[in-house]
């Protein structure tokens, strides 16, 4: 008797915990959908603690209602950018690393790999070659990637406290889940896949202060001398 009891008043509870999840899950993916659709941000840190640690779970759902899983990925990365913002511009520039996926780089790239990736010389054939010496005029250390595992060594050899990175909504959001004490900004590729892929150069040069974000003109303050605070300029 006492221990059909037990097995009630555990498979009660399991129940409850079961519906309880549902809850937070179907209640995060309502708010992520309004950020993405709206543009409004409704308990955000909510949402994030629900993607970090119910991201399958948050996908599979997702899916079974009829969306795209990536829509998960999708609210991660706008709500960690919105989030970290003003914190990323306040954070001098020289204490920040940029990271670029591998597939961004041409077709006839030859760049070397090297330790902490590919060592690129500024041929000028991709959009790596047009932001990276603007990122490290402005006081960035720059990495180009091939895979996540760079991103463990980086953390290990070099000393940063905050990083910009352009990938996938899928990369993306990974990669800030797991740099998120780094107050990470993202920009997402303007065309994914596996080589040849493509950003917006405007928006990176805006994420990292080089353009004004309003009014879309060069910082005036980008001289050696001054870029460590763009929050000023913007
Ligand atoms: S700019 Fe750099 S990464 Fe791009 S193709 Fe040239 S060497 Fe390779």
């Amino acid at each position: 008797m006492v221990h059909d009891n037990f097995f009630l008043i555990f498979g009660q509870i399991v129940f409850i915990i079961a519906i309880a999840l549902l809850i937070i899950l179907i209640i995060s993916l309502i708010l992520g959908v309004i950020l993405v659709k709206k543009q409004k941000l409704i308990f955000p840190k909510m949402v994030i603690f629900t993607l970090d640690f119910l991201y399958s779970p948050l996908k599979k759902l997702a899916s079974l209602l009829g969306f795209d899983e990536i829509m998960v990925d999708q609210i991660g990365v706008e709500i960690r950018n919105h989030i970290n913002k003003k914190e990323f511009k306040e954070i001098d520039n020289a204490k920040k690393i940029i990271v670029f996926p591998h597939c961004l780089r041409h077709p006839k790239c030859h760049a070397k790999l090297e330790k902490t990736g590919l060592d690129c010389n500024v041929c000028g054939l991709c959009a790596i070659g047009e932001i990276k010496p603007k990122a490290e005029e402005m006081g960035y250390k720059s990495f180009i990637i091939p895979g996540s595992t760079f991103i463990k060594k980086i953390v290990e050899n070099y000393e940063f406290e905050s990083v910009l990175g352009i990938a996938c909504y899928e990369d993306l959001n990974m990669s800030m889940m797991k740099l998120s004490k780094f107050k990470p900004q993202g920009v997402l590729l303007s065309r994914t896949g596996c080589y040849n892929t493509e950003v917006d150069v405007q928006t990176v040069l805006k994420k990292i202060g080089y353009i004004n974000e309003k009014t879309n003109t060069k910082n005036s303050g980008c001289s050696k001398d001054n870029l460590n605070n763009p929050s000023k300029n913007l």
